[in-house]
């Protein structure tokens, strides 16, 4: 029998239905997959008007998805906010995505390995809720496979409280970087990166240093246009990317460098009080997103680079919020713009590898450019 490891609350996740705050029913595509077309293919919502439901599919960017309605909402989601299939056929009639959403399972040969999506407010929750993220397993006591011995390397940096979130990315990348340009690598040389000599040299060599805030400011303010571009011209989470999206345009023409770099020390003092969650969140997209079955070191390179780009969005587009709101910094604002750009975010590893090669140089960044995007705390 396969060997199961989770993340240690990933049983204590219930779905809270019509009293979700964000719903997963509405704004993104939402999958059919092949047996769920051929079983809906002989449903009927209506027995007298032959109202089947495969009615309500359609072909979106070459897959098959749910047609959202007007309101851009799923249209099997009822007045209360509860799923007429469910109501109307049970759980079984479900497509494989909303049967598993926000639960992801990879499947490697040796082991399966459960977690949490952050696109769904109840996971944040749980997550908050964690001073560390555990794992029903140790990984330490997996195998010798080299890739599954670099994540949990990673996983220890960034759990490493000495170092700042923000050194914590950059030290993972500088690591990983020298790996890759190695190409062959022994577990024992990965070991060496565990060494606290090691890492404390790494991180002084970071603290020596310059690191320039209105540069990183800029980068991301640029980054975020472009990630939101497509779902603002689809309207899609309008409520949420419309009125930070606008304070992004304006600044991206002029603004008050003085201004801004207060304002950024004033917000980066706010944001560290949710230090502990945004830990926690990295801990977990390393572990279910930066290695999955199919993984090599280069598309591990790659998911890092994603990662650290959806946090760095993440924390910018809490500091437009922030601007917007009058410079307060409530945990709902946090949590969901930690949903919404997870599930703008949430590519597949194919099109995070398309948006990459098309607006970057090479698949493959320069540690520095991964500096100024997440730049120093
Ligand atoms: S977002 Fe989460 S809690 Fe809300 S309806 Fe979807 S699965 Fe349930």
């Amino acid at each position: 029998m396969k060997k199961e490891i989770k993340t240690d609350y990933y049983d204590n996740f219930t779905c809270i239905a019509g009293k979700c705050s964000f719903n997963c029913c509405q704004e993104w595509k939402i999958a059919v997959d092949d047996d769920t077309y051929i079983k809906w293919n002989h449903l009927s919502l209506t027995k007298q008007n032959n109202d089947y439901i495969d009615q309500y599919v359609k072909q979106k960017d070459g897959t098959r998805v749910i047609a959202l309605n007007e309101q851009k909402q799923c249209p099997f989601l009822n007045e209360q906010k509860l799923c007429n299939l469910v109501l109307n056929f049970g759980d079984e009639v479900l497509s494989e995505t909303c049967a598993i959403f926000p639960r992801q399972i990879h499947e490697f040969a040796d082991r399966k390995e459960y977690s949490l999506l952050p696109g769904c407010p109840e996971v944040v929750d749980l997550m908050n809720q964690q001073d560390k993220i555990c794992f029903t397993k140790n990984l330490f006591d997996l195998d010798e496979d080299i890739l599954l011995q670099i994540r949990t390397m990673m996983i220890t940096i960034m759990q490493n409280q000495h170092f700042s979130i923000s050194k914590s990315v950059m030290m993972i990348f500088y690591i990983l970087l020298d790996i890759y340009q190695n190409k062959s690598v022994l577990k024992k040389e990965i070991d060496e990166y565990k060494d606290k000599a090691i890492l404390k040299e790494l991180s002084d060599t970071i603290d020596n240093m310059q690191f320039l805030s209105l540069d990183t400011f800029e980068e991301n303010n640029e980054l975020f246009l472009d990630i939101a571009e497509n779902y603002r011209k689809q309207e899609l989470y309008t409520s949420y990317l419309e009125p930070i999206a606008v304070i992004a345009e304006n600044l991206s023409r002029d603004y008050d460098k003085r201004k801004v770099i207060v304002q950024l020390q004033k917000f980066d003092k706010q944001f560290s009080s949710y230090e502990k969650l945004f830990r926690n969140y990295l801990v977990v997209e390393i572990f279910s997103n930066s290695l999955m079955p199919e993984s090599d070191l280069e598309s591990l390179v790659v998911m890092i680079q994603w990662i650290a780009m959806e946090y760095a969005i993440m924390r910018h587009s809490i500091f437009l919020s922030w601007l917007l709101e009058e410079e307060k910094l409530s945990y709902t604002v946090v949590r969901n713009y930690i949903v919404v750009i997870s599930r703008m975010m949430g590519y597949d590893q194919e099109d995070i590898c398309e948006y990459l090669d098309k607006s970057f140089e090479n698949l493959i960044w320069e540690w520095g450019y991964l500096a100024l995007l997440i730049g120093a705390e």
